[in-house]
C-alpha cells in the first residue's frame, strides 16, 4: 500500500466544478441484491457522495444491521440512535439523521446491530411493510416545508429479502441492482426480481427497476465480460454501462470512515463511480420519460 497518498481525515467540503442536474422530482432508490458482498453498500455510499458533491441534497438510509454504510460515511452509529428506533416508532427520521463530514449536503440515517431484531419485531406491528415509507414521507414533507427539498434518497439493503428489504422496496420509486461481475452473479437474480414484482403488485405500484450497475469488474477475465454481456442483452436501458473496476482504494476507504470520493478522488474506482453518478443524474432529469443519455465525463471532475 502506498501510505503517502492516504487521507486520514476529511478536511473542508468537496464540491465539483460542474454541478449535476437536479432530478425532475425526488428520486428514492433502493439498492438491493440478496447476495452479500456484491457492492450494494459501496455503490450506495459512493453514488450518494458523488451526487452530493455535484450539489444535490442527498440522504443515505442504512438499512443493514451491519452498519457498513454508516461506517463508510464516518457517522457515529454505535452510540447514536438510527433507523431501528425510527422503524419502531420511537424517533422520527429528522431526529435520527446525521450530517456527513466533508460534503455540502449529504446526510445519513445510521444503523447498528439492534436493527437485526427489527426483522422479527416488525412482524406483529401494524403497517409493518410501510413503516419506512411513512417515516420517509414525513422527512420529505418537512424538507419541502423548510424550503430545502431533497433530491436523492438511497436505501442500502441487507443481503436478504426479508421485511427490511420489503420496507425499502415499498418506500422507493426505483430499484438499483448492483451486479458483481464474478461467479454466480446472476444466480438469485430471478428471486430478487420476483420480490420486486410482488412488492410492485401489492404494495408499491410506482416502483420501477431503473438501474443496473456492474461492480468489481475485471475486464481481463472472460467471466466478467460474459456477465456484463448478459446484463447488456437483457437490460440495455437499465444498465449504466460504465463498469466499476475492482480497485484497492475502493475497499480501503471504509477503513478510514470515508467514501473513495474523499479518500482518493483520482483513483480509478472513484473516477468510475463519479462517471456513473453523472450518468445516473443525467437520466434523472427525465426519469419518467425513459430518456437515456449517453454522454458522460470520466476525468477532470474534482474541483
Ligand atoms: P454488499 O453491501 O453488497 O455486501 P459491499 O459494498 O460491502 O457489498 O462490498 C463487499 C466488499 O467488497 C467490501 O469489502 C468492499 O470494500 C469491497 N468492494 C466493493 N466494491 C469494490 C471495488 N470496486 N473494488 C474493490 N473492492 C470493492
Ligand atoms: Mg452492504
Amino acid at each position: 500500500m502506498d501510505d503517502s497518498r492516504e487521507t486520514k481525515t476529511v478536511v473542508g467540503v468537496r464540491r465539483l466544478k460542474e454541478a449535476m442536474p437536479k432530478p425532475s422530482s425526488l428520486r428514492i432508490i433502493t439498492v438491493a441484491n440478496q447476495k452479500g458482498g456484491v457492492g450494494k453498500t459501496t455503490t450506495a455510499v459512493n453514488l450518494a457522495a458523488a451526487l452530493s458533491m455535484g450539489g444535490l441534497r442527498t440522504v443515505v438510509i442504512d438499512l443493514d444491521p451491519q452498519g457498513n454504510a454508516s461506517t463508510a460515511l464516518g457517522v457515529n452509529h454505535l452510540e447514536n440512535p438510527g433507523i431501528y428506533e425510527v422503524l419502531m416508532g420511537d424517533l422520527t427520521i429528522s431526529q435520527a439523521i446525521q450530517k456527513v463530514k466533508g460534503f455540502p449536503s449529504l446526510e445519513c440515517v445510521s444503523s447498528n446491530t439492534s436493527l437485526a431484531q427489527a426483522e422479527i419485531e416488525l412482524v406483529p406491528l401494524v403497517a409493518r411493510e410501510t413503516r419506512l415509507k411513512d417515516a420517509i414521507e414525513e422527512l420529505v414533507q418537512e424538507r419541502i416545508n423548510s424550503g430545502e427539498p431533497l433530491d436523492y434518497i438511497f436505501i442500502d439493503c441487507p443481503p436478504s429479502l426479508g421485511l427490511l428489504t420489503i420496507n425499502a422496496l415499498t418506500s422507493a420509486k426505483e430499484l438499483l441492482i448492483p451486479i458483481q461481475c464474478e461467479y454466480y452473479a446472476l444466480e438469485g437474480l430471478s428471486q430478487l426480481l420476483k420480490t420486486f414484482e410482488l412488492v410492485k403488485k401489492r404494495l408499491n405500484s410506482a416502483l420501477k427497476l431503473s438501474t443496473f450497475i456492474l461492480t468489481m469488474f475485471d475486464g481481463r477475465t472472460r467471466l466478467a465480460n460474459d456477465v456484463a454481456d448478459e446484463i447488456r442483452k437483457h437490460y440495455p436501458r437499465e444498465l449504466i454501462d460504465i463498469p466499476i473496476p475492482r480497485a484497492v482504494r475502493v475497499s480501503e476507504a471504509p477503513g478510514f470512515g470515508q467514501t473513495v470520493m474523499t479518500y482518493d478522488a483520482s483513483s480509478p474506482g472513484a473516477v468510475a463511480y463519479m462517471a456513473v453518478a453523472r450518468e445516473f443524474a443525467d437520466r434523472g432529469k427525465a426519469f419518467d420519460s425513459n430518456v437515456v443519455s449517453i454522454n458522460y465525463k470520466r476525468e477532470g471532475e474534482i474541483a
